[in-house]
């Protein structure tokens, strides 16, 4: 595959060499160069989740990996269901949460990591994988890595503040993954992994490897959803092309939604829905793009004011903003709404976590007549227990992967905010 820089279309490089870089030397975002609608969709369409996604992988990968390793690769990351939920008439979720850290960011980071195993064995070194989390993130990287072997990974996170939840899905693993309970606050995390990876004699040492979430990897993962949406909705009777609406923070998400597009997936449009971080509905509506730090919202993965994916975005309809109008919907939900939203989807019989709750809310108001909806799920429910406890009055049981984590002991270990206690750590 090849990519080339959101910044300069000469900066080009292989998958290869764009999953191990993560960004492109210029600063700019890697992006897919020829995307040419596939003739066969129909034919993609009928196969199942799991062959159809091997087949694409194939496409888009085939030209630089053996093709078992990517099959192989491909069914390791995608081990768990996206069902297609009906949620009213005309109205389905599709989840994306029923992978081992209850988030869609499972897909992209269990991808990432066996593409970048297949990597570590083309050059035989082990690779340490660094990452500084405020919580979700952590968990989904750190248990995309578990157990893979020629990985060891690092999770640095502000002791005390994180939930007592999140904590236990990255510090009870064990294993190859050690967790840092780092006595500051989620920046001192980030700047003590940035002190490690610009510390080249270290780098090499121990092979630090960023699983960051600008990685092409998770991008093209997370397209292979939304060939399942459209197809699960025939195998359910409906053929007409759905408008589906992404709760978006980085909008990575919608970004991969774009290209699923632009390979020839039928949708009848995509929504782009936040919450009061507004930067992108207040771009699409008024022109000037003002990224502005960011709110705390009750659906706080998509707390986000300068969007990290938006380049990508522009970059993938030549920075034309009528044309970026013309494919979108977009919207907003502050919290009251999110709320309402989270009620009236209780009410009808659907309990959703706050972010697909935006998404569905954005969803109703832009469906037109007779178009099939969908809105993306992207956490499971109960990783936002209190908010649905406090607001909808009910009890949410924890399902086994995360009432298994209560019975694990803790294994973090304390760090100082120190470079040089850090450096001794990962090259012990
Ligand atoms: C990360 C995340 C989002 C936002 O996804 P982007 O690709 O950053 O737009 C939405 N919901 C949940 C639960 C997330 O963890």
């Amino acid at each position: 595959m090849k990519l080339a820089s959101t910044r300069d279309p000469r900066a080009t490089a292989t998958f290869s060499q764009a999953v191990q870089a993560g960004t492109a030397p210029d600063g700019g975002l890697y992006a897919p160069v020829d995307l040419t609608p596939f003739p066969d969709v129909e034919a993609l369409l009928d196969l199942g989740w799991r062959d159809r996604s091997v087949e694409l992988v194939r496409r888009f990968l085939g030209d630089e990996y053996d093709a078992e390793d990517l099959a192989a690769a491909t069914a390791g990351a995608l081990d768990f269901p996206v069902p297609l939920v009906p949620v009213a008439p005309g109205l389905h979720a599709l989840e994306l949460f029923h992978g081992p850290t209850l988030a869609f960011k499972d897909v992209g980071a269990r991808f990432l990591a066996r593409m970048l195993q297949l990597e570590a064995r083309r050059e035989d070194r082990p690779r340490l994988v660094l990452t500084a989390t405020s919580g979700d993130t952590g968990a989904a990287v750190a248990s995309a890595f578990h157990g893979l072997e020629g990985f060891r990974v690092v999770v640095l996170y502000p002791a005390g503040r994180v939930s007592p939840l999140q904590e236990r899905q990255f510090a009870t693993l064990g294993g190859n993954v050690r967790a840092l309970a780092v006595a500051g606050s989620f920046d001192d995390c980030q700047a003590l992994a940035k002190a490690a990876f610009a510390d080249g004699d270290l780098a090499r040492r121990v092979g630090l490897t960023s699983a960051n979430s600008i990685n092409i990897a998770r991008v093209l993962a997370q397209t292979l959803y939304y060939f399942e949406a459209v197809a699960a909705l025939r195998r359910a009777g409906v053929a007409a092309p759905p408008v589906v609406a992404v709760p978006s923070g980085n909008f990575g998400n919608l970004y991969a939604g774009m290209l699923a597009r632009k390979l020839g997936l039928p949708l009848r449009a995509l929504v782009a829905a936040t919450n009061a971080n507004r930067t992108v509905p207040d771009h699409l509506d008024s022109g000037a793009y003002r990224p502005r730090p960011s709110l705390a919202t009750l659906s706080n993965a998509m707390d986000v004011g300068a969007p990290s994916n938006w380049e990508r975005v522009r970059a993938l309809v030549g920075d034309d903003l009528d044309a970026l109008r013309a494919g979108l919907r977009w919207g907003s939900l502050d919290d009251a709404g999110t709320v309402a939203s989270l009620r009236a989807l209780h009410a009808a019989g659907y309990l959703a976590d706050p972010h697909a709750a935006v998404a569905a809310a954005v969803l109703r108001d832009h469906l037109r007549p007779g178009e099939p909806g969908i809105f993306l799920g992207t956490a499971h429910p109960a990783k936002f227990l209190e908010v649905l406890e406090a607001h909808l009055g009910i009890r949410v049981p924890l399902p086994e992967a995360l009432a298994r984590l209560a019975d694990q002991p803790l294994r973090s270990e304390p760090l100082p905010v120190s470079a040089a206690a850090l450096t001794e750590v990962l090259g012990a």
